[in-house]
Order: C-alpha cells, then structure tokens, then sequence
C-alpha cells in the first residue's frame, strides 16, 4: 500500500521533518522523460515533498546521470526522443555545452573503469554520481512503496547493466514475479522484492528506457550483521 502524500511529513531525502521552504520532487526526476513524451503520452508523474535545499543538492548530479546515460537509449522509442532533444538543445541554445562536451569526452574505445559488450562503445563515468542518484531514486521509490526511509549510507551493492545484458540469475529469480512498477515504464520502470529466505534482502531493478538495467541489492533496514551495524562506525 503506496504511502498518503498528503499527509507526508518526513523529507526522505534526508529523514528530517519537514519544514519550509519545501519543493516537490519527482520520483523518479522529470528529466527521463521527453517533452514529446510528456506531451503525447497521459500520465502522471510521481512527487513527493521534499526539503528544497535537499532537493537542490542533487540537481547537478541529476543533470549529468541523464546526460551520460541517454546515449545507452538511442535504440528505443523513449531514449532517442530524449537523446533528441538533448542534441537540439545543445545545437540551438549553447545551453549544458559544457556538460555535454564531458560527456562526449567520456567515450572511449578503450575500456577504462566499466566494460560494456564489444559492440558498444565503452563509457567511462563518474560512477559515484550516477550512483548517488540512482540510490536518491530508490530511497524514494522505497519510502513511497513501503513508507519506510533508506538512509543514504545503509550497505549496498549496485551494478549496471548495458542493453543485452542480462542482470544475474538472484535477481531474475526474485524479481520475475513481481509486477512492473512506475508512471510510465517505457521510459522508467522498476521491480522490487524482499526475499526471507535470504536474510531479508532487498532486490531492485530499474530499467531506463528499455535499455539499461540498474540493479540492487541490500539487506533489512533493521539487520544487524556485522556489515551493517558496522555502519558509520569509522
Ligand atoms: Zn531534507
Ligand atoms: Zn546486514
């Protein structure tokens, strides 16, 4: 049973109670989705209220995890309009010429950092950003679904997965089940599930315009094995 938004009183982003200025914040963010998309498809999107400094400190982060990423949808219908209309942007306006040129600048035929299959041009990223807001997502995703808040440094392990590639065998077993999940899955999609068997551990998947999977996987908020409890301890 999806959290009341209404009556939401916890910034998830930071676990603090809320307080003004507060800001909406789209969960995941408006920017995965074209204008045209937007336009042409009827839905709504999820948003939850959030501190709007919080909000604010992920804006550059979220910036650059769609324009690194985009290129990875050039094949489907929902990628190539957004890698559309990222080229028209930066072809009329000037505008994000600088973060376009990095990433252009990140292509490389030599791997370096994350290997991709041969017939992909490797792509070296600041994973720590990319990963910092795939993790804000989930958090979000997690305490809209299960009302419970993530914090930002619980144990987990996070890998993506390039077109063709398939996630690995725990995750297809624990997630195949389970429904596809998001406001509008051709662009962005997740699944979810807890195992009991195993510990009480998390596994989620998005999948970013039916072309990158990014996968989760963490135990119980409330586990106490060493790994966790160990958190924050140094
Ligand atoms: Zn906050
Ligand atoms: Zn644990």
């Amino acid at each position: 049973m999806p959290i009341d938004i209404e009556n939401i009183e916890t910034c998830y982003i930071c676990g603090e109670v809320l307080d003004e200025p507060i800001s909406k914040d789209h969960v995941p963010m408006i920017q995965f989705y074209s204008k045209e998309v937007r336009r042409d498809e009827n839905f709504n999107l999820l948003k939850l209220p959030v501190h709007d400094k919080c909000n604010k400190s992920f804006q550059h982060d979220e910036d650059y995890f769609i324009h690194t990423l985009i290129p990875f949808g050039a094949k489907t219908k929902t990628g190539k309009s957004l890698l559309e209309e990222k080229f028209k942007k930066y072809h009329e306006q000037g505008n994000q010429i600088l973060l376009m040129n990095k990433v252009f600048r990140e292509f490389e035929h030599t791997p370096s950092g994350i290997i991709l299959p041969p017939d992909m041009v490797a792509k070296r990223f600041e994973g720590e950003r990319v990963f910092r807001v795939a993790w804000k997502i989930l958090r979000g995703l997690f305490f809209y679904n299960e009302e419970k808040i993530i914090p930002e440094d619980l144990p987990r392990s996070f890998e993506i997965k390039a077109p063709h590639e398939m996630p690995s065998d725990a995750f297809i077993v624990a997630l195949s089940v389970k429904p596809i999940l998001g406001d509008y899955t051709p662009a962005f999609a997740y699944r979810y599930a807890q195992i009991s068997e195993v510990h009480n551990m998390w596994f989620w998947a998005f999948w970013l315009w039916e072309s990158l999977t990014l996968c989760f996987a963490f135990h119980d908020l409330d586990c106490d094995c060493k790994v966790c409890s160990s958190r924050g301890a140094d």
